[in-house]
């Protein structure tokens, strides 16, 4: 009896000597997944088949009906089980429009299943080395796709782009206050990133124990890029009130709309304001989370043109390598995977242009009695903010290899034309919607309808407008989004309720609402684009049906 409920048990795990057996029903199981998804895929909507009403007392039932079962569950019946939390679930078809939210791709994936094969844990190369070898690799690949020299560059995969700039943080923080980390932080640290910036920074110096009164916020220039004159300003500002500036977050690819700070002017702007004032410079992270992957543009020759790229194609992404060129200057950057590198969540690679810094930051040996620091293993990453970490490396590698700096390019260069196309048909189609991104060819489209027509964004930028007529505006874009949202399930677009910050008329400030159309499903294509189009006409008449009456007419 002892003997069967241990081979029970014994049962669900892989097998200790690769007996074909066991093979056979993992992959049985496999095959149920996999056939169980592709039972529930329709490609003329975003969401899986399958219904469920996420709504009203969803969740408190949830809580109410779960608990563990006494005994053990068929695993058939489990899969069958797990493909139900699927059901209705958005999944990346064409429609799929609405963030920087991607699908997995199978090599992404397979590296996966290849981490979970061993479970090592990437702490320390003894324990996981299968993800330390893949983590240099992938560390080196990344440092000599963006410039940095890998030879002494250094990295490691971690939580998020957010986990990335949390990681730079405590660096700048480090470098300026090295006994910070044992004494606590003095309250004299700033941090400043733009107004466009991911709230990461937000969070980090709130985590940090900073505190974000401590964060400033810097001024965005139209293009959503960080305006460097009033970077200079406000660093000078907080010196002359004995602040130190530790540490600026120079977003390369805002997650709105694609705006792409000048890594090269922050870094000497910032030197310059630094050494006036007998400073170490700020540590400067470059959040390329989203816009970091277009380095696959770095060598592209596009006199030869060898993907044969159409001429506006072309054109956008050598606008967008310009801004982007600097990027090796940055002391940190990020590559967000799970975003553009096509792997799961979460797949994110933090990288130091000096490996000697993440010493900075690295554990006594005195505090690493279980693991590290002996005379048998050679990688150990005590300066991670994780303990355990998973070998996502994996999964990074071997989406580098099966896409190659080609597919990449190839997939990216997809992503711009479908979004050009957005465009154009937009212009042609939607009058009264104004694409408020423009500068930012990229993958993002984020527009404005202004309601009475009219060149509505060049009045909100330059400050004509009063903060009444804004919100009008706002009211009026974001009945779109609720009309759109209620119909995600047919065509997902995105949101944002903070673009361009402006000033208004009556001297106050604002923040500008558009709806985004986010280029993100390789099944997306230019052939796609005038059905969706005209769905987004249909939408925004009806915006215009349903509220003329109650409010626009009101609001003259
Ligand atoms: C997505 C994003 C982040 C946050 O990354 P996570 O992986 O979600 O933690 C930070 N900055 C930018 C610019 C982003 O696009």
């Amino acid at each position: 009896m002892r003997e069967k409920r241990l081979a029970n048990v014994q049962q669900l795990f892989p097998s200790e000597d690769g007996n074909l057996q066991t093979r056979q029903m993992f992959m049985r199981l496999i095959e149920q997944i996999l056939a169980g998804v592709d039972d529930l895929k329709n490609p003329d909507s975003v969401n899986l088949k399958g219904f469920k009403n996420r709504t009203g007392s969803f969740y408190n039932d949830l809580i109410r009906n779960s608990a563990i079962p006494a005994g053990s569950v068929p695993l058939e019946d489990i899969n069958a089980e797990l493909l139900q939390l699927l059901h209705d679930h958005p999944y990346h078809t064409k429609y799929f429009l609405t963030n920087i939210l991607p699908m997995a791709s199978i090599p992404g994936i397979l590296g996966m299943i290849v981490a979970f094969m061993v479970n090592g844990n990437n702490l320390w190369d003894v324990y996981g080395p299968a993800g330390a070898e893949a983590e240099v690799r992938v560390t080196s690949m990344m440092s000599k796709l963006i410039g940095y020299d890998s030879l002494k560059s250094g990295g490691y995969t971690t939580w998020g782009g957010q986990g990335a700039i949390f990681s730079g943080l405590r660096i700048a923080i480090a470098k300026v206050v090295p006994d910070a980390l044992q004494k606590g932080i003095p309250d004299n640290l700033y941090a400043f990133c733009s107004d466009a910036a991911h709230y990461s920074l937000y969070k980090s110096m709130e985590a940090s124990g900073i505190g974000s009164d401590r964060l400033i916020r810097v001024r965005t220039n139209d293009d959503s890029s960080m305006n460097v004159i009033d970077l200079q300003q406000k660093m000078e500002e907080v010196i002359a009130k004995g602040g130190i500036p530790i540490y600026i977050v120079a977003t390369t690819g805002t997650t709105d709309a694609m705006g792409i700070d000048d890594v090269e002017q922050i870094c000497m702007t910032s030197e310059r304001v630094a050494v006036q004032h007998g400073l170490t410079r700020p540590h400067i992270h470059a959040d390329s989370a989203l816009g970091g992957f277009f380095a696959f543009f770095n060598d592209y020759d596009f006199a030869a043109n060898p993907l044969e790229l159409n001429k506006d194609v072309a054109q956008a992404l050598i606008s967008i390598r310009r801004k982007m060129r600097h990027l090796h200057k940055a002391d940190s950057l990020c590559f967000d995977f799970q975003k553009l590198g096509q792997t799961p969540y979460v797949t994110s690679l933090f990288l130091v242009k000096d490996a000697a810094d993440l010493r900075l930051v690295d554990l006594h040996p005195d505090e690493t009695p279980y693991v590290g620091h002996r005379g048998y293993g050679q990688y150990h990453t005590g300066y991670t903010l994780e303990c355990s970490r998973m070998a996502s490396s994996i999964s990074m590698y071997s989406a580098l290899l099966a896409f190659g700096i080609e597919g990449y390019q190839q997939l990216l260069a997809q992503f711009v034309e479908v979004n050009l196309a957005f465009r154009e048909t937009l212009r042609r189609e939607i009058p009264q919607a104004e694409i408020v991104n423009l500068d930012n060819p990229g993958i993002i489209t984020l527009f404005r309808i202004y309601p009475e027509g009219g060149s509505g964004f060049q009045t909100e930028i330059s400050g004509a407008c009063t903060l009444k007529e804004i919100e009008r505006h706002n009211k009026f874009n974001e009945r779109l989004f609720e009309m759109l949202g209620n119909h995600r399930d047919r065509i997902f677009f995105g949101d944002t309720k903070k673009h361009l910050v402006v000033p208004t008329k009556d001297g106050q400030e604002t923040a500008l609402y558009a709806t985004k159309i986010f280029i993100i499903s390789p099944y997306t294509e230019t052939k796609h684009v005038e059905e969706i189009v005209q769905y987004l006409k249909k939408t925004v008449a009806e915006v215009y049906e349903k509220y003329s009456e109650a409010s626009i007419l009101s609001w003259r």
